[in-house]
């Protein structure tokens, strides 16, 4: 079987009504992201933070996988799969793909400040200044803050070297080391960027830009690559 890779970014989740930031003009749901996505806003006001992704959880249980997740899922029907995701929802789960690592963390686990390997699943609930783990330190989000190291990097640069075919969705390409995964993927293979607004990622050879809605153009590369494969 091909390998197929998907390196997926806040664009893919944005029309289940997961806002993205930059779009925004680097706000978060109003906020400087250094102030609610970085160790210094943490060290700042960790009331504010653990708010922030109180909310962000809420709104997790509240929203749906759209046609571009469900696609994605699809594919596993002929590929070998495997999705990177810079998101932190739980979408392409849910939407049915088997094989998701997620650089960034995950929304609905919190991981315990001085014990970073004890890592809990809360689902939807909140989190609270107060909240600790069984060694009694404070509990904050699974979540990779700017200006932290990505644990899962190495792992996504072997998945990548090793695509047939590589897929960018939704995402500016302007956070690293992600942005960088594409460079590891082997020349002779097959790479298309679907986006809204077509983001600079440089010259990549078979390199197909498909410019548009990720809810439309999702589901028509996966129906292509399908009948490609049936033959
Ligand atoms: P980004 O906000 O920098 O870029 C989003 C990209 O998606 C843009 O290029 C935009 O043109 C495109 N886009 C927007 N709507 C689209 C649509 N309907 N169809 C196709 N493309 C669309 O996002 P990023 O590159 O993922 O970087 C943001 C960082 O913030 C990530 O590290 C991520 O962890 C975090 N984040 C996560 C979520 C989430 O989990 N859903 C949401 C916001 C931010």
């Amino acid at each position: 079987m091909k390998k197929v890779v998907i390196l997926t970014g806040a664009g893919i989740s944005a029309e289940s009504g997961v806002p993205t930031f930059r779009d925004s003009d680097g706000l978060w749901e109003g906020h400087d992201v250094m102030e609610v996505a970085s160790p210094q806003g943490w060290a700042k006001n960790q009331e504010l933070v653990l708010d922030f992704y109180n909310q962000r959880r809420r709104n997790i249980g509240t929203v749906q996988p759209n046609a571009a997740h469900i696609a994605l899922a699809k594919l596993e029907e002929k590929f070998d799969v495997t999705v990177i995701t810079q998101n932190i929802d739980n979408l392409h789960e849910r939407g049915g793909s088997g094989n998701v690592l997620h650089l960034h963390g995950e929304i609905t686990k919190v991981s315990s400040c001085d014990y970073p390997d004890l890592v809990y699943d809360i689902g939807t609930k909140d989190i609270c200044v107060g909240d600790t783990c069984e060694r009694g330190s404070q509990l904050r989000p699974f979540v990779v803050w700017f200006g932290e190291p990505v644990p899962k990097i190495e792992e996504a640069m072997e998945i990548s070297a090793a695509a047939d075919i590589f897929i960018v969705v939704g995402t500016s390409m302007a956070v690293y080391p992600a942005a960088g995964l594409i460079g590891y993927v082997p020349n002779e293979a097959r790479k298309f960027v679907i986006d809204r607004v077509t983001p600079s990622i440089g010259h990549y050879p078979n390199l197909e830009v498909l410019e548009g809605k990720a809810s439309e153009k999702v589901p028509m590369l996966v129906k292509q690559l399908l009948a490609e494969e049936r033959g």
